[in-house]
């Protein structure tokens, strides 16, 4: 049976020991789908030269953030991984092999919800920081052979994700331009409107604070670029935190 895929935004580490309305959909969603063979992560949190695909068998829990409570560094995300996938997905010419890079936050904070019991194996896929977002989205295309062997695939980022003027205050009010440029890229996506997903900026003023790096929003260009023609985006989450990040999250079937 064909995996959905989904893009989920992952914000602020915090959420991995909290009880919100973004945490709870995640609950929701592992119990909704049906269990997959493995999951393969694009995470926004790995960057590299070149695209690599993990196939460690037991990747490590990576605490890739700083000055937070002490608490979120004695999480683990005990899962196997899945060097099998990996060598099936190496096999598409542009992607290497990392036998060690293990499960950054992109991963762990989304999965610890949506399988708390961490008895699913996980694979993660770099972003190469020096292709164009053609790149990312027709390599996203390629992927999608995976959802129909069982892998759920998942692109963890934000699409509005600017920490230079993040209010840490956990009811912060959402920022204008922020609201502004969700709404934006929620049209664009709904629309299937790859082009201007492909060339946000012009679209509005706003979308330069909302993507002020590019690295949180092109997993969703792997997920945008994998959906099929008979296919719709459904949103499974919405909302901002901390002022300036959209927790914004979809999946295509
Ligand atoms: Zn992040």
């Amino acid at each position: 049976m064909k995996m959905p895929a989904l893009f989920i935004g992952h914000g602020s580490p915090m959420n991995v020991i909290q009880d919100n309305s973004y945490t709870q959909h995640l609950k929701k969603l592992g119990k909704e789908l049906s269990l997959p063979k493995a999951i393969l992560v694009v995470s926004a949190h790995w960057m590299t030269n070149g695209t690599l695909v993990s196939a460690s068998a037991m990747p490590e829990t990576i605490y890739d953030f700083y000055g937070f409570p002490g608490e979120l560094y004695n999480i683990t995300y005990p899962c196997k991984g899945s060097p099998e996938t990996a060598t099936e997905i190496s096999s598409l010419k542009e992607i290497g092999i990392d036998k060690n890079y293990g499960l950054d936050h992109a991963s762990w904070a989304v999965l610890k919800h949506m399988y708390p019991e961490a008895n699913i194996p996980v694979l993660e896929m770099s972003i190469d920081m020096n292709k164009p977002f053609q790149y990312h989205f027709d390599l996203g295309k390629k992927l999608g052979f995976l959802r129909d062997e069982g892998v759920l695939i998942i692109g963890s980022g934000n699409l509005v994700h600017n920490l230079r003027i993040i209010d840490f205050d956990d009811n912060a009010l959402p920022m204008n331009w922020a609201i502004e440029a969700d709404e934006t890229i929620k049209k664009v996506l709904t629309e299937k409107d790859f082009n201007k997903l492909l060339n946000p900026f012009p679209l509005a003023s706003s979308i330069k604070l909302a993507i002020p790096t590019p690295d949180h929003y092109i997993p969703m260009l792997y997920i945008a670029g994998m959906m099929q023609e008979n296919e719709q985006i459904k949103f499974t989450h919405e909302s901002i935190q901390n002022g300036s990040v959209s927790m914004r999250s979809f999946m295509i079937k």
